[in-house]
């Protein structure tokens, strides 16, 4: 009997992210490159005998009840598997908060897997994803991780060739940015102007990195730049830096850049932490499944 199970759950970056409509549910229509990134929240689940879910985190202003994905995610598991033992789940986390880098789904993700894990469930990915689809959009994605296009409402993966490695520098300002807000300013339908998805997977086919990362491009910017300018300023900055691109992860307000040169990245980190511009700030590399 599995007592205690550990997992990673990984941070990602939109490499595109691009609106086609919304449905008649209200739900947008997505057409998103997705990379995992090697920034992660630290996942503990334990076996209880007594019933129930406990939730606990190293931030204090998160929540830990049923507003916490993870929270949901084990609840949706045990309901439909009628599991009568309980589990507690620590979070630790280190991928910021509402920040557009997934953090909350890639944590329900791990939950889900962990919890299938333990229980010996024995649900496939996919079948975990077609659940996880109804807590949030990214948690399909975030299951399987790695390299993706990511069309549907979220639940339609692809899996893409590896990006080639290279440094990625994060960004996260001092601000919050509501995802809603930002899909309710968005009005998807009078969007004319598209980043090139077609054109980045092509690049990334053949494995071209200054491809991919010039056909960075995130329809959701258009409503976040003018909103809050420090979104714009840090691209800028990043790009003066020898960014490759530079583009918002998500719904934001997170930005970062793509480097093919350490010294480059090293330097426009600097750069950027004496700027005060950004609240977090991470230096990383790529990671994935798929790696
Ligand atoms: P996405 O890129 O999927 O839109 P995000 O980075 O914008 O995600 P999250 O970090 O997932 O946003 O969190 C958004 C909100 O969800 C937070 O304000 C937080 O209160 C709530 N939340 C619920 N569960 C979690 C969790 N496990 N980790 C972080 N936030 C969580």
């Amino acid at each position: 009997m599995i007592q205690k199970i550990q997992k990673k759950a990984m941070a990602k970056i939109n490499l595109g992210l691009d609106v086609l409509g919304r449905r008649d549910d209200g739900y947008h229509q997505v057409r998103m490159i997705m990379q995992t990134v090697e920034l992660y929240d630290l996942i503990e689940i334990r076996r209880r005998e007594a019933p129930g879910i406990q939730v606990s985190a190293n931030l204090f202003y998160l929540p830990v009840n049923e507003n916490n994905l993870a929270y949901r995610a084990a609840k949706l598991l045990m309901e439909e598997f009628q599991i009568r033992e309980g589990v507690s789940i620590r979070l630790d986390k280190h991928i910021p908060v509402a920040a557009g880098m997934a953090g909350g789904s890639s944590d329900a993700a791990a939950v889900l897997l962990g919890v299938n894990q333990m229980f010996q469930l024995g649900l496939s990915k996919e079948e975990l994803a077609k659940r996880g689809v109804a807590l949030g959009a990214d948690i399909p994605y975030c299951i399987s991780g790695g390299t993706a296009l990511v069309e549907g409402i979220g639940e339609v993966l692809t899996a893409l060739p590896s990006m080639p490695d290279c440094g990625v520098l994060i960004a996260k300002p001092g601000i919050s940015v509501s995802t809603r807000f930002v899909y309710e300013n968005l009005h998807a339908e009078t969007i004319t102007e598209h980043p090139d998805i077609e054109g980045q997977l092509q690049a990334l086919r053949k494995g071209d990195l200054k491809g991919v990362a010039e056909k960075m491009g995130n329809v959701l910017e258009r409503v976040t730049v003018p909103a809050y300018p420090v979104i714009g300023q840090l691209k800028e900055l990043m790009q003066k830096e020898g960014a490759l691109g530079a583009i918002m992860s998500g719904s934001g307000p997170t930005v970062f850049g793509l480097f093919d040169d350490q010294e480059k990245a090293k330097a426009a980190y600097r750069k950027v932490k004496s700027s005060g511009m950004a609240k977090q700030l991470y230096l990383r590399g790529l990671s994935g499944e798929n790696r």
